[in-house]
């Protein structure tokens, strides 16, 4: 069936229908809450398809994991072999350690590595070694930066200041964390002459995906990790959604620069649900002494780790990254094409295998730039590209996958015109 640009889909309608009755608001991260969606069949590649027989080229790619497409065999096959001999121990096993050396030699510079299952709790490790390894309090942290949903990373601005996002969340949780602008390098270093004594850590996304997809500017990086060092503070950098993404080594590889602790998920496992927390042997000893406690029934359970030693191995053997680049560079220049030929004044910014896309034209380098653009306006037009057959989420981040070649060039670029004359511009 051909996505024509309505919304008439009864077999999705009804199964949302149906998930209302049970779950709230018919989804089970609040990310995901929104209008009428299509239910989802199955994925394969770079193609979602849905109940109600339609197709979408998938630049969400599940909010980011599935960076080898959906469904990989070279993963399921692995996976599916080692789940026959059991999901969780509760005990010790091969592919943990296999695992762990995998993530050791594709990075090269931690040491060691502690699995986790989700970005939002492998960050809480990451907090809490820094602060037992620093024997101080304080984190510094950055506009726009997402660490996950928990009480003391969960931010929103409320005119201009940073408090709590969400009702039930207490506000002194935040009490130990100073935010500040990204990529200025001079309010860093004037916190840190104020508080040094006092930060544990200073914690961000080495590429601030999560708000605009925006790079470090140039030397920034270096700067940082100068001050981390010379302040004593641990450099956390959030790899969750770059890392394994915009290269093996993730920023680090691509930046240069090198933090004492990283955290990574999403695209580690190709779909599987797994998260890392990575750094040098005398700070993650700590975890091994049993000083700092970090646990999880689910932690190196068997699918997670198989998940990690199969994509680790296709993103080693059979590098997909030319592959990424090439088509998000072809893709952000045929979207910019487009959207100049019907004169509507989109800007599309990043990398190519995570990119942004939104209405407006200014120079954005932080969180507060960012904001001169018309993100609301993106977020509705973003709907009118799911109803053409381009599988994208309402905040503008568009992930490329290895499976996205010319064929799905054509077919999203098509679809984007296609959506770009149904745009009435509201
Ligand atoms: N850190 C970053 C940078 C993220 O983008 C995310 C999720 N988008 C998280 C942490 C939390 O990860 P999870 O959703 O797996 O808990």
């Amino acid at each position: 069936k051909v996505n024509d640009g309505t919304l008439a889909h009864e077999n999705s309608i009804q199964l949302q229908t149906r998930a209302r009755q049970r779950v709230p608001g018919g989804v089970h991260s609040n990310v995901r809450l929104s209008g009428p969606q299509p239910y989802v069949e199955r994925g394969k590649g770079a193609w979602l398809y849905d109940v109600d027989g339609r197709n979408y080229v998938d630049y969400l790619l599940g909010q980011g994991p599935n960076f080898l497409g959906h469904a990989p065999d070279a993963v399921l096959d692995v996976v599916s072999a080692a789940d026959r001999r059991g999901l969780v121990y509760g005990g010790q096993h091969a592919l943990e350690i296999e695992a762990a050396e995998a993530v050791c030699a594709a990075l090269e510079w931690p040491d060691m590595v502690r699995f986790g299952v989700t970005g939002t709790e492998i960050v809480q490790a990451a907090l809490r070694l820094a602060r037992a390894v620093t024997g101080r309090e304080k984190v510094i942290r950055f506009e726009g930066h997402y660490h996950g949903w928990l009480d003391n990373v969960l931010v929103a601005e409320h005119d201009g200041a940073w408090g709590v996002a969400s009702e039930g969340q207490l506000p002194h949780h935040l009490d130990d964390f100073v935010v500040l602008p990204w990529n200025d390098a001079e309010a860093l270093a004037e916190a840190l002459r104020r508080h040094g004594p006092e930060i544990a850590a200073v914690i961000m996304e080495p590429v601030m995906i999560n708000a605009g997809v925006i790079q470090p500017l140039d030397g920034y990086l270096e700067r940082v990790r100068e001050l981390c060092t010379a302040h004593g503070a641990m450099l956390i950098f959030d790899e969750v959604i770059s890392g394994f993404r915009i290269g093996l080594q993730g920023a680090v590889g691509r930046y240069g620069v090198v933090p004492d602790l990283a955290t990574y998920g999403k695209a580690l496992g190709a779909g599987g649900t797994v998260a890392a927390l990575v750094g040098r042997r005398d700070v993650m000893e700590l975890f091994g002494h049993g000083m700092v406690n970090h646990s999880g029934t689910f932690n190196g359970a068997v699918p997670a780790m198989a998940a990690v030693t199969a994509s680790l191995a296709v993103l080693r053997e059979d590098p997909p990254y030319p592959g990424v680049e090439r088509h998000g560079t072809a893709l952000m220049a045929g979207i910019r094409r487009l959207a100049a030929a019907h004169r509507i004044p989109l800007r599309v910014e990043g990398l190519p295998a995570a990119f942004h896309v939104s209405f407006g034209d200014v120079e954005v380098t932080d969180y507060r730039s960012l904001q001169l653009l018309d993100l609301d306006r993106y977020a509705r037009f973003s709907e009118v590209l799911v109803r053409h057959g381009i599988w994208v989420a309402p905040r503008g981040i568009w992930y490329v996958s290895a499976c996205h070649g010319d064929d799905e060039l054509d077919a999203a670029l098509a679809r984007f015109s296609k959506a770009l004359v149904a745009w009435s511009g509201g």
